[in-house]
Protein backbone atom coordinates (compact mmCIF):
# COMPACT_ATOMS: atom_id res chain seq x y z
CA UNK A 1 0.00 0.00 0.00
CA UNK A 2 1.06 3.69 -1.08
CA UNK A 3 1.10 5.16 2.75
CA UNK A 4 2.90 1.99 3.48
CA UNK A 5 5.73 2.36 1.55
CA UNK A 6 5.86 6.07 2.19
CA UNK A 7 5.73 5.80 6.18
CA UNK A 8 9.17 3.17 5.42
CA UNK A 9 10.88 6.68 3.73
CA UNK A 10 9.98 8.66 6.54
CA UNK A 11 11.61 6.38 8.90
CA UNK A 12 14.35 5.46 6.43
CA UNK A 13 14.90 9.30 6.26
CA UNK A 14 15.07 10.06 9.72
CA UNK A 15 17.61 6.88 10.37
CA UNK A 16 20.01 8.69 8.00
CA UNK A 17 20.00 11.72 9.87
CA UNK A 18 20.39 10.14 13.09
CA UNK A 19 23.84 11.81 13.39
CA UNK A 20 22.63 15.34 12.46
CA UNK A 21 19.73 15.13 14.56
CA UNK A 22 21.95 13.89 17.71
CA UNK A 23 24.26 16.71 16.89
CA UNK A 24 21.38 19.54 17.08
CA UNK A 25 20.47 17.70 20.51
CA UNK A 26 23.09 17.89 22.12
CA UNK A 27 24.19 20.95 21.66
CA UNK A 28 21.13 22.57 22.51
CA UNK A 29 21.11 20.53 25.76
CA UNK A 30 24.72 21.85 26.68
CA UNK A 31 23.93 25.03 25.99
CA UNK A 32 20.70 25.61 27.99
CA UNK A 33 19.30 29.07 27.40
CA UNK A 34 16.05 30.76 29.32
CA UNK A 35 12.24 31.54 27.83
CA UNK A 36 13.11 34.05 25.47
CA UNK A 37 16.61 33.74 25.47
CA UNK A 38 16.87 30.65 23.08
CA UNK A 39 18.91 32.24 20.24
CA UNK A 40 21.35 29.74 19.66
CA UNK A 41 19.12 26.84 19.92
CA UNK A 42 16.62 28.91 17.52
CA UNK A 43 19.61 29.75 15.15
CA UNK A 44 20.80 25.94 14.47
CA UNK A 45 16.98 25.08 14.28
CA UNK A 46 15.99 27.17 11.65
CA UNK A 47 19.98 26.87 10.00
CA UNK A 48 18.91 23.06 9.50
CA UNK A 49 15.39 23.58 8.37
CA UNK A 50 16.41 26.21 5.55
CA UNK A 51 19.42 23.97 4.37
CA UNK A 52 16.74 21.21 4.06
CA UNK A 53 14.37 23.59 1.84
CA UNK A 54 12.39 24.81 4.33
CA UNK A 55 11.44 28.56 4.13
CA UNK A 56 11.68 30.26 7.25
CA UNK A 57 10.24 33.21 8.92
CA UNK A 58 12.08 34.50 12.46
CA UNK A 59 10.87 36.48 15.33
CA UNK A 60 7.45 35.68 14.34
CA UNK A 61 4.79 37.09 16.32
CA UNK A 62 6.87 39.81 17.89
CA UNK A 63 9.01 37.27 19.67
CA UNK A 64 12.48 37.56 18.43
CA UNK A 65 13.34 33.48 18.80
CA UNK A 66 9.95 32.11 18.01
CA UNK A 67 10.18 31.18 14.43
CA UNK A 68 7.73 29.16 11.24
CA UNK A 69 9.48 27.15 9.09
CA UNK A 70 7.23 26.10 6.20
CA UNK A 71 7.31 23.23 3.28
CA UNK A 72 4.69 23.72 0.50
CA UNK A 73 2.25 25.92 0.09
CA UNK A 74 -1.35 24.50 -0.21
CA UNK A 75 -3.79 23.26 2.33
CA UNK A 76 -4.02 21.13 4.25
CA UNK A 77 -1.32 22.65 6.86
CA UNK A 78 0.17 20.40 9.46
CA UNK A 79 2.25 21.80 12.22
CA UNK A 80 4.82 20.29 14.47
CA UNK A 81 5.39 22.75 17.54
CA UNK A 82 9.16 22.88 18.90
CA UNK A 83 10.12 24.05 22.19
CA UNK A 84 13.91 24.68 23.14
CA UNK A 85 13.91 26.47 26.56
CA UNK A 86 15.49 25.41 29.62
CA UNK A 87 14.90 25.97 33.35
CA UNK A 88 16.78 28.08 35.60
CA UNK A 89 20.10 26.33 37.42
CA UNK A 90 19.26 23.17 36.26
CA UNK A 91 19.48 23.20 32.54
CA UNK A 92 17.20 20.74 29.94
CA UNK A 93 15.62 19.42 32.63
CA UNK A 94 12.61 19.18 31.30
CA UNK A 95 14.37 17.79 27.74
CA UNK A 96 13.35 20.13 25.37
CA UNK A 97 16.46 19.46 23.08
CA UNK A 98 14.41 16.29 22.37
CA UNK A 99 11.56 18.30 21.19
CA UNK A 100 12.91 20.59 19.50
CA UNK A 101 15.29 18.03 17.35
CA UNK A 102 12.37 15.57 17.28
CA UNK A 103 9.88 18.27 15.63
CA UNK A 104 12.81 19.47 13.15
CA UNK A 105 13.25 15.64 12.51
CA UNK A 106 9.63 14.51 11.70
CA UNK A 107 9.29 18.14 9.46
CA UNK A 108 12.14 17.20 7.22
CA UNK A 109 10.52 13.76 7.28
CA UNK A 110 7.58 14.60 6.04
CA UNK A 111 8.47 16.30 3.29
CA UNK A 112 8.48 13.67 1.71
CA UNK A 113 4.76 13.41 1.93
CA UNK A 114 4.12 16.97 0.78
CA UNK A 115 5.63 16.37 -2.49
CA UNK A 116 3.54 13.23 -3.51
CA UNK A 117 0.47 14.47 -1.84
CA UNK A 118 0.59 18.09 -2.06
CA UNK A 119 -0.37 20.01 1.40
CA UNK A 120 1.94 21.98 4.14
CA UNK A 121 4.03 21.02 6.61
CA UNK A 122 5.15 23.13 9.80
CA UNK A 123 7.87 23.44 11.84
CA UNK A 124 6.36 26.09 14.54
CA UNK A 125 9.42 27.48 16.71
CA UNK A 126 7.43 27.95 20.28
CA UNK A 127 9.84 29.72 22.79
CA UNK A 128 9.44 30.04 26.85
CA UNK A 129 7.22 27.40 27.16
CA UNK A 130 8.17 26.92 31.01
CA UNK A 131 8.69 30.34 32.07
CA UNK A 132 5.48 32.79 30.25
CA UNK A 133 3.72 30.25 28.59
CA UNK A 134 5.10 31.64 24.92
CA UNK A 135 2.04 29.46 22.99
CA UNK A 136 -0.08 31.17 24.58
CA UNK A 137 1.15 34.78 23.40
CA UNK A 138 1.39 33.31 19.67
CA UNK A 139 -2.27 32.01 19.98
CA UNK A 140 -3.18 35.05 20.66
CA UNK A 141 -1.14 36.81 18.22
CA UNK A 142 -2.73 34.37 15.37
CA UNK A 143 -0.03 32.05 14.81
CA UNK A 144 -2.03 29.14 14.74
CA UNK A 145 -5.45 30.58 12.70
CA UNK A 146 -4.55 28.03 9.59
CA UNK A 147 -3.73 25.17 10.60
CA UNK A 148 -5.48 21.45 10.04
CA UNK A 149 -3.80 20.03 13.15
CA UNK A 150 -0.80 20.60 15.07
CA UNK A 151 1.54 17.90 17.15
CA UNK A 152 4.06 18.06 19.97
CA UNK A 153 6.03 15.26 21.34
CA UNK A 154 7.71 15.31 25.29
CA UNK A 155 9.76 13.12 26.71
CA UNK A 156 9.23 11.87 29.73
CA UNK A 157 8.99 8.30 31.72
CA UNK A 158 6.25 6.10 29.87
CA UNK A 159 4.96 6.35 26.35
CA UNK A 160 1.34 8.17 26.22
CA UNK A 161 -0.53 9.45 23.02
CA UNK A 162 -2.55 12.19 25.58
CA UNK A 163 -1.77 14.21 28.65
CA UNK A 164 -3.68 15.22 31.08
CA UNK A 165 -3.08 19.03 31.14
CA UNK A 166 -4.96 21.40 34.22
CA UNK A 167 -6.29 25.34 33.12
CA UNK A 168 -4.33 27.66 35.36
CA UNK A 169 -3.76 31.21 36.73
CA UNK A 170 -1.34 32.85 38.80
CA UNK A 171 -2.38 34.95 41.23
CA UNK A 172 0.13 37.36 43.26
CA UNK A 173 -0.97 38.99 46.33
CA UNK A 174 0.28 41.72 48.95
CA UNK A 175 -1.20 42.47 52.76
CA UNK A 176 -0.34 46.33 53.74
CA UNK A 177 -0.36 45.93 57.75
CA UNK A 178 1.17 48.76 60.33
CA UNK A 179 4.74 48.54 61.57
CA UNK A 180 5.32 48.83 65.32
CA UNK A 181 8.20 47.78 68.01
CA UNK A 182 6.59 43.77 68.06
CA UNK A 183 7.44 43.46 72.01
CA UNK A 184 7.20 47.48 73.10
CA UNK A 185 3.68 48.21 71.41
CA UNK A 186 2.39 45.72 69.28
CA UNK A 187 -1.19 46.82 69.86
CA UNK A 188 -0.25 49.33 67.77
CA UNK A 189 0.96 47.01 64.95
CA UNK A 190 -1.65 45.89 62.08
CA UNK A 191 0.32 42.22 61.18
CA UNK A 192 0.74 41.60 57.29
CA UNK A 193 2.77 38.45 57.87
CA UNK A 194 -0.50 37.03 60.02
CA UNK A 195 -2.90 37.44 57.11
CA UNK A 196 -0.99 36.02 55.00
CA UNK A 197 -0.65 32.94 57.35
CA UNK A 198 -4.39 33.01 58.09
CA UNK A 199 -4.62 32.43 54.10
CA UNK A 200 -2.96 29.77 53.49
CA UNK A 201 -4.64 28.48 56.48
CA UNK A 202 -8.11 28.95 54.98
CA UNK A 203 -6.58 27.27 51.59
CA UNK A 204 -5.70 24.53 53.33
CA UNK A 205 -9.02 24.05 54.72
CA UNK A 206 -10.97 24.74 51.58
CA UNK A 207 -8.54 22.11 49.93
CA UNK A 208 -10.65 19.25 50.97
CA UNK A 209 -13.45 20.35 49.58
CA UNK A 210 -12.62 21.03 46.31
CA UNK A 211 -12.12 18.48 43.01
CA UNK A 212 -9.33 15.79 43.50
CA UNK A 213 -8.03 17.28 40.13
CA UNK A 214 -7.51 20.67 41.37
CA UNK A 215 -4.48 22.27 42.43
CA UNK A 216 -3.86 25.42 44.92
CA UNK A 217 -0.02 26.01 45.83
CA UNK A 218 1.83 28.80 46.57
CA UNK A 219 4.78 30.43 48.69
CA UNK A 220 5.51 33.63 50.47
CA UNK A 221 8.56 35.83 48.79
CA UNK A 222 8.25 38.51 51.66
CA UNK A 223 7.39 37.55 55.12
CA UNK A 224 8.73 41.04 57.10
CA UNK A 225 12.25 42.43 58.02
CA UNK A 226 13.46 41.76 61.59
CA UNK A 227 11.93 39.91 64.10
CA UNK A 228 11.07 42.99 66.51
CA UNK A 229 9.11 44.44 63.96
CA UNK A 230 5.43 44.14 63.35
CA UNK A 231 5.54 43.00 59.52
CA UNK A 232 3.99 45.91 57.12
CA UNK A 233 4.31 44.35 54.03
CA UNK A 234 4.02 40.55 53.10
CA UNK A 235 3.92 39.22 49.74
CA UNK A 236 3.62 35.64 47.90
CA UNK A 237 2.78 34.05 44.39
CA UNK A 238 0.07 31.52 44.03
CA UNK A 239 -1.51 29.25 41.17
CA UNK A 240 -4.34 27.87 41.00
CA UNK A 241 -5.23 24.93 38.72
CA UNK A 242 -8.39 23.18 37.26
CA UNK A 243 -9.59 20.29 35.55
CA UNK A 244 -11.41 23.04 33.15
CA UNK A 245 -12.03 26.58 32.32
CA UNK A 246 -15.26 26.77 34.42
CA UNK A 247 -14.18 25.17 37.68
CA UNK A 248 -11.08 27.02 37.27
CA UNK A 249 -13.71 30.47 37.43
CA UNK A 250 -15.13 28.85 40.53
CA UNK A 251 -12.29 28.05 42.17
CA UNK A 252 -10.55 31.26 41.97
CA UNK A 253 -13.54 32.69 43.80
CA UNK A 254 -12.66 30.50 46.64
CA UNK A 255 -9.00 30.96 46.66
CA UNK A 256 -9.75 34.50 46.42
CA UNK A 257 -12.25 35.07 49.92
CA UNK A 258 -9.31 33.14 51.33
CA UNK A 259 -7.66 36.48 51.63
CA UNK A 260 -10.14 38.49 51.44
CA UNK A 261 -10.93 37.00 54.43
CA UNK A 262 -7.47 37.33 56.08
CA UNK A 263 -7.62 40.94 55.28
CA UNK A 264 -10.70 41.13 57.66
CA UNK A 265 -9.81 39.47 60.13
CA UNK A 266 -6.37 40.97 60.74
CA UNK A 267 -6.89 44.45 59.12
CA UNK A 268 -4.45 44.08 56.34
CA UNK A 269 -5.61 45.83 53.33
CA UNK A 270 -5.06 43.19 50.23
CA UNK A 271 -3.66 43.59 46.75
CA UNK A 272 -3.92 41.05 44.45
CA UNK A 273 -3.36 40.68 40.56
CA UNK A 274 -4.44 37.76 38.31
CA UNK A 275 -1.52 36.70 36.02
CA UNK A 276 -2.26 38.16 32.50
CA UNK A 277 -1.49 34.71 30.59
CA UNK A 278 -4.14 31.91 31.56
CA UNK A 279 -3.00 28.23 30.54
CA UNK A 280 -5.89 26.18 28.67
CA UNK A 281 -6.56 22.51 29.75
CA UNK A 282 -5.12 20.09 27.57
CA UNK A 283 -7.91 19.00 24.74
CA UNK A 284 -6.60 16.04 23.28
CA UNK A 285 -7.98 14.82 20.06
CA UNK A 286 -8.64 11.15 19.96
CA UNK A 287 -8.37 10.72 16.64
CA UNK A 288 -5.09 12.17 15.84
CA UNK A 289 -3.69 10.11 19.33
CA UNK A 290 -5.00 6.57 17.72
CA UNK A 291 -3.10 7.22 14.56
CA UNK A 292 -0.17 8.41 17.06
CA UNK A 293 -0.49 5.16 18.67
CA UNK A 294 -0.51 2.87 15.94
CA UNK A 295 2.41 4.37 14.43
CA UNK A 296 4.68 4.33 18.04
CA UNK A 297 3.69 0.92 18.17
CA UNK A 298 4.88 -0.20 14.87
CA UNK A 299 8.05 1.00 15.68
CA UNK A 300 8.25 -1.77 18.97
CA UNK A 301 6.90 0.99 21.56
CA UNK A 302 4.36 -0.08 23.88
CA UNK A 303 2.43 2.97 23.92
CA UNK A 304 -0.69 3.53 25.91
CA UNK A 305 -3.61 5.78 24.59
CA UNK A 306 -3.73 7.20 28.07
CA UNK A 307 -3.18 6.83 31.75
CA UNK A 308 -5.12 8.42 34.29
CA UNK A 309 -1.94 8.31 36.52
CA UNK A 310 0.32 10.43 34.58
CA UNK A 311 -0.52 14.06 35.33
CA UNK A 312 1.69 16.78 34.02
CA UNK A 313 0.38 20.04 35.55
CA UNK A 314 -0.02 22.54 32.92
CA UNK A 315 1.20 23.49 29.82
CA UNK A 316 0.53 26.30 26.90
CA UNK A 317 0.03 23.50 24.67
CA UNK A 318 -3.25 23.22 26.06
CA UNK A 319 -4.01 26.49 24.71
CA UNK A 320 -3.16 25.65 20.85
CA UNK A 321 -5.48 22.52 21.73
CA UNK A 322 -8.47 25.04 21.85
CA UNK A 323 -8.10 26.09 18.80
CA UNK A 324 -6.86 23.27 16.38
CA UNK A 325 -7.05 19.75 16.53
CA UNK A 326 -3.82 19.03 18.60
CA UNK A 327 -2.00 16.26 20.48
CA UNK A 328 1.00 16.24 23.26
CA UNK A 329 2.14 12.55 23.53
CA UNK A 330 4.97 11.54 25.74
CA UNK A 331 7.66 9.69 24.82
CA UNK A 332 9.71 7.80 27.22
CA UNK A 333 13.57 8.36 27.97
CA UNK A 334 13.93 7.60 31.69
CA UNK A 335 12.86 4.75 34.14
CA UNK A 336 9.61 5.44 35.72
CA UNK A 337 11.12 7.02 39.17
CA UNK A 338 12.69 9.79 36.94
CA UNK A 339 11.00 13.13 38.28
CA UNK A 340 10.40 15.99 35.13
CA UNK A 341 12.82 19.12 36.21
CA UNK A 342 15.23 17.36 38.18
CA UNK A 343 18.96 16.79 37.42
CA UNK A 344 18.74 13.24 36.95
CA UNK A 345 16.04 14.12 33.77
CA UNK A 346 19.03 16.23 32.79
CA UNK A 347 21.00 13.51 32.14
CA UNK A 348 18.17 11.54 30.48
CA UNK A 349 18.07 14.16 27.91
CA UNK A 350 21.62 13.40 26.37
CA UNK A 351 21.59 9.96 26.95
CA UNK A 352 21.26 7.15 24.42
CA UNK A 353 17.88 6.35 25.67
CA UNK A 354 16.85 9.70 25.16
CA UNK A 355 18.07 9.81 21.53
CA UNK A 356 15.98 6.66 20.85
CA UNK A 357 12.95 8.43 22.39
CA UNK A 358 13.96 11.52 20.02
CA UNK A 359 14.32 9.93 17.07
CA UNK A 360 10.95 7.30 17.52
CA UNK A 361 9.08 10.83 18.09
CA UNK A 362 10.19 11.96 14.97
CA UNK A 363 9.38 8.97 13.15
CA UNK A 364 5.80 8.50 14.86
CA UNK A 365 5.29 12.48 14.14
CA UNK A 366 6.16 12.19 10.20
CA UNK A 367 4.11 8.96 9.98
CA UNK A 368 1.24 10.65 11.41
CA UNK A 369 1.65 13.79 9.26
CA UNK A 370 1.39 10.63 6.33
CA UNK A 371 -1.71 9.57 7.62
CA UNK A 372 -3.25 12.83 7.55
CA UNK A 373 -1.61 14.72 4.47
CA UNK A 374 -2.27 10.84 2.08
CA UNK A 375 -5.91 10.38 3.04
CA UNK A 376 -8.57 13.45 3.67
CA UNK A 377 -11.06 11.15 5.22
CA UNK A 378 -8.31 10.35 8.05
CA UNK A 379 -7.69 14.64 8.49
CA UNK A 380 -12.24 14.69 8.19
CA UNK A 381 -12.45 12.38 11.23
CA UNK A 382 -9.76 14.28 12.92
CA UNK A 383 -11.62 17.64 12.57
CA UNK A 384 -14.72 16.57 12.89
CA UNK A 385 -14.27 15.16 16.12
CA UNK A 386 -13.07 18.51 17.18
CA UNK A 387 -16.03 20.60 15.68
ZN1 LIG B 1 8.87 21.58 32.13
ZN1 LIG C 1 8.49 20.58 29.20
Amino acid sequence: MEIEKLKASVIGEIDARRNQLNKLSLKIHSNPELGFHEVKASDCLTQYLEENGFSVERGICELPTAFRASYGTRKPAIAILAEYDALPNLGHACGHNIIATSAIGAGVAAKLAIDQFGGNIQVIGTPAEELYGGKIMMADRGAFQDLDAAMIVHPGTSDIATTQALANQKLEIEFFGKAAHAAARPEEGINALEAMLQSFAAINSLRQHIRSTARIHGIITNGGEAANVVPAHSAGNFIVRAMDNEYLDELKEKVLSCFKGAATATGARLEYKWGDVRYAPMRNNPPLAQLFTKNMQSLGRQILLSDPDNAFGSTDMGNVSQLVPSIHPFVAIAEKDVLLHSPEFVVAAASETGTKGMLDAAKALAMTVVDLIASPETLNKVKEEFK
